[in-house]
């Protein structure tokens, strides 16, 4: 099968540039500024390719070079939109040193040193492909083998075009032209490829940033910017097992800000918001990194510490004491800023929510005792299926009005909370 260079180089301009096209389109609605480097570079890259292809015997020399140094400068881009797409600075100086590295070689080469020229052109083609590979596969958080793809198309792609020189004593041969002629047909056929590739590997990048952004939304708290229910749920079921297997305890808090629905009568749903985003603060600066809070409720917050109970209970003081003392003002009237802390401990494997009902018993009492204190579950939690099966017997006897609890010893009834 004989192939028509020509219309193999007219294919892939055009593929270029209706990719190029494609990703600007898609850059500019989802917002990834990086899809809009990728889409100029396409469309630089198909312009360069249509002029080198259809139109260069006919123009002089100096647009020649112009055109060559316009498609390194596309290469440079395509780096540089794996960088944008890191969030790191575009590499300007980086982008144009490619071209005035083949503006130089054609300036200083006698124009007889055809295969010098051609080893330096792809030389520098390749460095921009492999530097763009690198930049693809440096994303840390990802393992490397779901990066795979967004390397090895780069690499081949640089690969392909260092062959004829890594290849050049065989292609130096009686049969060079034909053999040259062979190499224009696989490097448009390889063009085609590797443009409709890198999109694919674009696209493949989006959609995981897209779904882990997502999935990051899903367990966060938008006002307070931690854990959500969910969130916190889900990390504190891998905490749990880790502390377990490393055979550490785990101890869970329950925070209650006392009197909230006061602060918003009084000073506005604006203002109470602002007293949560400040608690929020607060428990995350007072509790170690290690540790992990969120918000499960209006004004209900969480902690889950890997340490024993008697520790939770000196960090539970250091948030209640603080939020004490934060001294906050509205108006010039200062809103009192006090919380009830539930602390709870148990086994290894106690499952969180075993966790956290012990701990809102003991909330519960810190708010029966007066609020603004720290109360520890008196005993160890009941193990999950205890306690339902106790909620079962309680719902049975019509216990409706009575608060369910996972410690037999403190049924606190709701009415004498309020
Ligand atoms: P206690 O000391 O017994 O805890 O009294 P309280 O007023 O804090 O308790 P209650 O559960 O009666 O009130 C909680 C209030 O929290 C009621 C609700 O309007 C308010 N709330 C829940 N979510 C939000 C929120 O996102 N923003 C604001 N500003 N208020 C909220
Ligand atoms: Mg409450
Ligand atoms: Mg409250």
């Amino acid at each position: 099968m004989s192939l028509d260079i020509s219309t193999l180089y007219l294919v892939a301009t055009l593929l270029a540039a209706l990719l190029g096209g494609m990703l600007m389109y898609f850059g500019r609605k989802e917002g990834i500024p990086a899809l809009d480097w990728w889409g100029y570079a396409y469309l630089l890259g198909a312009t360069v390719v249509a002029l080198w292809a259809l139109a260069s015997p006919a123009l002089p020399d100096v647009a020649g070079l112009a055109i060559n140094a316009l498609g390194f400068v596309a290469c440079g881009m395509v780096w540089n939109a794996a960088r944008v797409f890191h969030g790191r600075a575009p590499n300007w100086p980086g982008l144009f040193v490619g071209p005035l590295a083949w503006i130089a070689t054609i300036v200083s080469l006698p124009s007889d040193a055809i295969a010098l020229r051609m080893t330096i052109g792809a030389g520098i083609v390749a460095i921009y492909a492999v530097l763009t590979a690198f930049e693809l596969g440096s994303e840390r958080r990802k393992s490397m083998q779901r990066r795979w793809p967004a390397m090895l198309v780069p690499l081949l792609h640089g690969g392909v075009l260092m062959l004829p020189i890594l290849l050049a004593d065989l292609l130096m041969t009686p049969e060079q032209s034909a053999s040259g002629n062979i190499w224009m047909t696989i490097f448009a056929v390889e063009l085609v490829l590797y443009a409709v590739g890198t999109v694919f590997v674009i696209f493949m990048l989006v959609s995981d940033r897209t779904v882990r952004a997502h999935k990051t939304a899903a367990s966060l708290d938008p006002l307070t910017g931690l854990f959500n229910r969910r969130g916190f749920s889900e990390a504190a079921a891998r905490m749990i097992e880790r502390e377990a297997n490393a055979g550490r305890p785990v101890s869970a808090m329950i925070f209650d800000i006392d009197y909230f629905k006061s602060v918003n009568d009084r000073f506005g749903h604006p203002a109470g918001d602002e007293l949560l985003k400040l608690f929020a603060t607060l428990v995350a600066s007072s509790l170690r990194i290690t540790d992990l809070s969120g918000r499960i409720g209006g004004e209900e917050f969480a902690a889950l510490l890997p340490c024993t109970i008697e520790e939770a209970m000196i960090a539970a003081e250091r948030v209640r004491e603080s939020f004490e003392n934060c001294g906050i003002v509205v108006d010039e009237e200062a809103i009192p800023t006090t919380v009830s802390i539930g602390v709870a401990g148990g086994p290894a494997r106690t499952e969180l929510e075993v966790l956290l009902a012990a701990a809102d018993t003991a909330l519960y009492q810190a708010k029966r005792g007066g609020r603004n204190r720290v109360i520890a579950a008196t005993e160890e939690p009941l193990s999950l299926e205890t306690c339902r099966r106790r909620l079962a017997a309680a719902a049975s006897r019509g216990a409706a009005a009575e608060r369910p609890s996972l410690m037999p010893s403190h049924p606190i009834g709701a009415g004498a909370i309020a």
